[in-house]
């Protein structure tokens, strides 16, 4: 038998395992292209970490943006939704819209720039918890892996 599972809405849940206080609130986590990518001194923050691995698991991070400024370029908002937390949902919010549609919809949600950090080194402490009790494990992204639990008994 082989498992597979999706945490839904992760990027949003790992926000509030840093701040309880998010709990409850529409919450839409963002993405825009790198907006350092040409930025050489920037460039010199970029940190490598390779604890996990997956065919959609980022190891090239920044250091946490600006949040004040992350989503605005030439007075215009930029960026497009990564993850909303349910009650985003609700508004009709979902994954990939634009930020400036999805504020929209939802006036009251809280915006908050990716912390890939953040997201990859919870993801790896899931996956270390997991290895421990299912026999085989595979990651599969960030927040998905698969495991064979073929023959597994649990100890009594
Ligand atoms: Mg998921």
């Amino acid at each position: 038998m082989i498992l597979h599972l999706d945490l839904d809405s992760f990027f949003a849940s790992a926000e509030r395992t840093r701040d309880i206080a998010l709990i409850g609130r529409p919450l839409i986590v963002g993405g825009r292209g790198d907006p350092f990518i040409f930025d050489r001194r920037a460039a010199k923050q970029k940190r490598l970490i390779t604890m996990n691995s997956g065919a959609f698991v980022p190891s090239l991070f920044h250091a946490k943006y600006d949040a004040s400024s992350y989503f605005f370029e030439k007075e215009q908002i930029r960026g497009i939704v990564t993850t909303a937390s349910y009650e985003a949902r609700r508004c009709g919010v979902k994954t990939a819209m634009s930020i400036c549609e999805a504020l929209g919809l939802c006036l009251e949600a809280l915006l908050l720039p990716p912390d890939h950090l953040l997201y990859h080194t919870l993801s790896h402490q899931m996956m270390q918890i997991l290895a421990d009790e299912i026999p085989i494990v595979e990651q599969y992204s960030i927040d998905e892996l698969f495991g064979d639990v073929t023959g597994w008994i649990a100890e009594a």
